[in-house]
């Protein structure tokens, strides 16, 4: 895994996989920071136990690739320990 910038493009990019996750909306991630590149920025400030997984869509986005990430879920899981 490559470290993701947090660059005005790759948040555009991740408005398009993160923003219609089920578990973004759900769980209405876009309301606490980081909000978005949570694969840069890390997991999002809503305790993760009030998270509910309704799947993640990083694995079909570009920047997943582009960084060769593993895993997905970064908003529950950030990315620690997978570097
Ligand atoms: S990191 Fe994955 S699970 Fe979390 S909102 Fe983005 S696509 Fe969904
Ligand atoms: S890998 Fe996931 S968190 Fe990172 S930009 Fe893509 S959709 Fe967003």
């Amino acid at each position: 895994m490559k470290s993701v910038p947090d660059t005005e493009e790759n948040v555009e990019i991740c408005r398009h996989f993160c923003g219609p996750c089920p578990t973004f909306q759900s769980n209405e991630l876009r309301k606490e920071e980081p909000k978005l590149l949570f694969c840069s920025r890390g997991v999002s400030k809503k305790p993760n136990e009030d998270i509910d997984d309704m799947g993640c869509n990083c694995p079909q986005c570009e920047v997943f690739e582009k960084y060769e990430l593993e895993g997905g879920w970064f908003c529950i899981h950030g990315t620690e320990g997978r570097q």
